[in-house]
This record gives structure tokens, C-alpha cells and sequence, in this order.
């Protein structure tokens, strides 16, 4: 019988041992949401401008999570399946039906950059899920280089209308349209290209010039900042991960870099 109370005695101190040892190391269930907000750069106030669309999402309890995400020094760069947030402010714009891209291969990004007075900003895009990846290590690359984006915000912020969000100098990639002058399905549609700084970067088609405020860039034998080509940094960090510059097409298109697959 003292045996038998002995390993009694001994079983349930080793139960209870065993739940204490448990109950220390469990992980605690993280939320992307709580990492961003607790680990993400805390950027001095008066440098980061308020993007409501962003700080809706982070505010809401909406929980998502990170699929992919990229350190630069204290500056989270991340990819998330597109969140209900995003999708509300999507639909119908960037997003219509169709038969040939649904929201399950699209990938939300939050980046950071540069702007143009060199101060430090928040970005968001959509994107196909096949170049998620390649976009965030590009955005990363580019943000360590200090390299001036002028705006990257979803099309949706403009109603959807590219020549809105280009004459804006909006870099932006995912919207369901096709290319301009033509009724030809843009790879933008499959949210496989991106336009960068397109001001100073236009889409120039025969005596179009795409923004129609772009005219001043038109002639690429001129220096001027901001202008993308073969030896700007912006060039080759992209073409280090796979993408076509449209600026070699015969319809110079300065601004576009794009990856099929
Ligand atoms: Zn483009």
C-alpha cells in the first residue's frame, strides 16, 4: 500500500508539474495586428502623414495576418491576403467582376519609402500573389537606398482612374482596367505591374502622353530628378528581381516594370 501511495503521490506531483511547465511555455498567440503596432517603427510624429485607409485597418478589429514580411532596420515591410477593409474599398473600383482575377491571388502590401523632401512614409498596394514577394524585397531595397517615391497609395484612394492617380504621381499597381488607348487587358489588371513616380515617368502612345500633365518629360535626353531609366537605381533594383521596364517597349512606357510570373 505505501507503494502504491508513493507513486500516487508522485504521479500527481509530476501532473502538476508537468501543467505548470506547460502553462509557462505555451506561445502566446500573436496577432499581426499587435506585432505592427507594438514592434512596427514607432516613426516621429511629425514626419509620418496620417493615411486613414492604413490607420483604419490597424485601429479595427479586423485581425489579419502576415503571410510574408521584410526588416529594414525598425520598418516592417509585410504582404497579407486582402483583408475586408480593403476588399470594401475595392469593390467596384480597383476590383470588378471578371473572370480572370479574384481577390485569393491578390496580396495586400504595406511598404515604407521615401518622398520627395526625403521624408519617410507609409505606402500600400495590391499585387498579384506571384510577385508579392519580389515587390516587397524591391520596396525594401529601394527604402535602405533612400530612393524618392513621390505617393503609394491603392488606385481606389482616386475612384480607380489612372490618369487621376498618375497626374497625382501615385505609384500604384493593382486595378482591373485596360491599357490606356487601347481596350487590350493591362497587366495591371492581374496586379503583375507596377507604375513608378509616374509624373516624371509618362506612358508616351504615338502623340499621347499618359498623365496629360506629363509633357515636360516627354523628352528623356534631358536630366531632371526623378526620371527612371537604365541607370537609375529604381531600374535596377527591379530588373534584380525579374521585371520588364516598359521603357525599352516601342510605346515607351517609363514608369511600368512587370513580371508575368
Ligand atoms: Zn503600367
Amino acid at each position: 500500500m505505501k507503494k502504491a501511495a508513493f507513486f500516487a503521490i508522485a504521479f500527481f506531483i509530476g501532473l502538476m508539474a508537468s501543467c505548470i511547465h506547460n502553462g509557462q511555455n505555451k506561445p502566446e498567440e500573436k496577432k499581426v495586428t499587435d506585432t505592427i503596432i507594438q514592434e512596427a517603427p514607432t516613426e516621429p510624429v511629425d514626419t509620418i502623414p496620417d493615411i486613414p485607409a492604413i490607420n483604419a485597418i490597424l485601429d479595427s478589429s479586423v485581425i489579419f495576418t502576415a503571410e510574408d514580411t521584410l526588416w529594414h532596420e525598425d520598418y516592417l515591410f509585410a504582404s497579407y491576403p486582402i483583408p475586408d477593409t480593403v476588399k470594401a474599398r475595392m469593390d467596384g473600383l480597383s476590383m470588378k467582376e471578371n473572370p480572370y482575377i479574384s481577390y485569393d491571388q491578390l496580396r495586400y502590401l504595406t511598404v515604407f519609402h521615401y518622398d520627395f523632401d526625403s521624408l519617410v512614409q507609409k505606402g500600400e498596394l495590391v499585387c498579384n500573389q506571384s510577385i508579392a514577394h519580389d515587390l516587397l524585397c524591391v520596396f525594401r531595397d529601394l527604402f535602405a537606398a533612400q530612393y524618392p517615391i513621390c505617393s503609394i497609395r491603392l488606385v481606389d484612394d482616386f475612384d480607380a482612374d489612372d490618369e487621376t492617380s498618375m497626374q497625382a504621381n501615385n505609384t500604384s499597381c493593382f486595378n482591373y482596367r485596360t491599357v490606356p488607348g487601347s481596350s487590350g487587358l493591362s497587366q495591371h489588371a492581374l496586379g503583375r505591374a507596377i507604375d513608378v513616380n509616374p509624373l516624371q515617368n509618362p506612358y508616351i502612345k504615338g502623340s499621347h502622353v499618359y498623365p496629360a500633365t506629363a509633357t515636360e518629360y516627354i523628352d528623356r535626353t534631358k536630366d531632371f530628378p526623378h526620371k527612371i531609366d537604365k541607370d537609375d537605381l529604381c531600374y535596377k533594383v527591379f530588373a534584380s528581381y525579374g521585371f520588364t521596364w516598359g521603357g525599352y517597349w516601342r510605346d515607351r512606357d517609363y514608369q511600368h516594370f512587370v513580371k508575368r510570373r
